[in-house]
């Protein structure tokens, strides 16, 4: 009997052990292995158009890399997998576990919609499954140190090893799905490139990541979230190559870590991907209406007159992907200087960003929010002006994604208000006075302590 290997978020044949596990089994029968993913209508109208586009192109170069076996359906899955399970006789259907809630809510409607052919998970997106690690006293961790300090402990294992010359099952269809048309500057999709990517920046960045990983000015970071999104690449495979005690490599396990402490957390608290898990301020403080849309408007095209956060937000726009400094000051400046709650600022994280993903956005909103586990106090509030002049100090990041200001030299572009008059017109003035909403955000948490 062949078996089902149903790709999901694991869309590499290397380091991936729950494709292991069906090539394996269809060996032991003397049989084949259906390659299968299911365009998923409920997913595929609620993610935005880049990262449709780009899983189009990385279920094309996955087809491409089972010689053009992959077999695409579409529909529900737990009408499609028992219906493909069905049609090809099939022992087991492998997958990658899903640990996110959507996931696992799917999974378990598929596995009773397949009856007595077993839903097989085996391995997760994660070096260490979500869930397992738990403090001394059993309960989930709430702080993101110690959690490190369990996951390096328990460690990985090695990655698996990449298939040879698989027995792909031959079946009809309905190709890799067309996209929607998007005008964002899509990064290179598929295993093979993100492999490429990952080998030039240990060779080329990786020493100098912890001084350059916080300038969005530098190619200093290594843009594998995007391909981690996909399972492109696992990130056991990332962790191999990150050998020795370097500054660098302790840096970059870390910000990995940070991967896997929301997965965690997420697993614990579903309701985290849509509800703080703390309140800051009184409901009251939140602003609403068409002055708190006008607001929203200005801060999602890049119109706010702060040139870091403008950048960031035609960043997001242009390319799909933002530096990580930048969503974080981005961010502060909705919930903070706009008095927006962050669910708003992370539904268009959502929408627009390429690596876009429900554990490590939800979380990380509310992280910069305050609401979240061991997040930033909500009483430390970015200072866009500053953290221009630290992280861009030459303002070559605003010039690149804010034209208005292409001519502005050196830092004098973080504050386009103390220009003289008639040297960036087209700019726009600022939407608030960042003083006066810091003050504004601070006495709201105050009335709620
Ligand atoms: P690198 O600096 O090269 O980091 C290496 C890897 O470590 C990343 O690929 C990523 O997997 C992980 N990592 C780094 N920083 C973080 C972090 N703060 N939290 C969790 N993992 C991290 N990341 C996403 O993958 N998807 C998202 O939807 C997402 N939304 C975010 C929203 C906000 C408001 C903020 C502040 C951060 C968000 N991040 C998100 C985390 C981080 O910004 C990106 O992972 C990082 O910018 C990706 O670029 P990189 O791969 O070059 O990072």
């Amino acid at each position: 009997m062949p078996t089902i290997h149903w790709f999901r978020r694991d869309l590499r044949l290397a380091d991936n052990p729950s494709l292991v596990a069906a090539v394996e089994a269809a060996r032991r029968a003397d049989d084949e292995v259906v390659a299968l993913f299911v365009v998923d209508p409920t997913l595929w109208s609620a993610a935005g158009a880049p990262r449709l586009a780009y899983l189009a192109r990385s279920l094309r170069a996955l087809d491409e890399a089972t010689d053009g076996r992959l077999v695409v359906r579409r529909g529900r899955p737990a009408d499609v997998v028992p219906a493909v399970a069905r049609e090809v006789e099939a022992s087991a259907v492998h997958v990658t576990a899903a640990t996110e809630p959507f996931g696992r809510r799917r999974d378990d409607a598929v596995e009773r919609a397949l009856g007595d052919v077993p839903l097989v998970p085996t391995g997760s997106p994660y070096a260490v499954a979500p869930g397992r690690l738990r403090t001394g006293k059993g309960t989930p961790f709430e702080v993101f140190t110690p959690f490190r300090r369990a996951w390096l402990d328990h460690g990985w294992s090695a990655p698996a090893p990449r298939p040879r010359s698989v027995p792909w099952a031959s079946l009809p269809s309905d190709g890799p799905p067309a996209a929607p048309g998007t005008d964002v500057d899509l990064p290179r999709a598929g295993e093979a490139a993100a492999r490429h990517r990952w080998a030039a920046f240990v060779a080329d960045d990786l020493a100098r990541y912890p001084t350059d990983r916080d300038r969005p000015d530098l190619d200093g970071t290594s843009t594998m979230s995007v391909p981690l999104k996909y399972g492109e690449v696992h990130p056991r495979t990332l962790l191999a190559d990150l050998t020795g005690g370097s500054a660098a490599v302790a840096s970059y396990r870390s910000e990995l870590a940070w991967r896997e402490f929301h997965a965690d957390v997420l697993w614990h608290r579903p309701d985290a991907s849509r509800t703080s898990l703390r309140d800051v301020v009184p409901d009251d403080a939140w602003a609403s209406g068409p002055s708190a849309d006008a607001l929203f408007d200005a801060w999602r095209e890049g119109r706010t007159g702060y040139p870091l956060v403008d950048a960031g937000m035609r960043q997001l726009r242009a390319i799909g992907w933002m530096h990580n400094r930048v969503r974080m000051v981005t961010a502060s400046f909705l919930v903070k200087d706009l008095h927006l709650p962050w669910q708003r600022g992370a539904a268009h994280f959502l929408a627009w960003l390429v690596d876009g993903d429900v554990p490590q956005n939800q979380l990380n909103w509310q992280w910069v929010a305050g609401t979240g586990r061991d997040a930033a106090p909500y009483f430390r509030v970015f200072n866009p002006v500053l953290q221009g002049k630290k992280f861009d100090p030459d303002g070559r990041y605003v010039r690149q994604w804010v034209p208005e200001l292409r001519d502005v030299p050196g830092a004098a572009v973080h504050e386009p208000w103390r220009l003289p008059s008639g040297a960036a017109p087209d700019y726009p003035q600022r939407v608030v006075d960042h003083a006066t909403e810091r003050e504004v955000a601070l006495e709201a948490f105050g009335r709620l302590r």
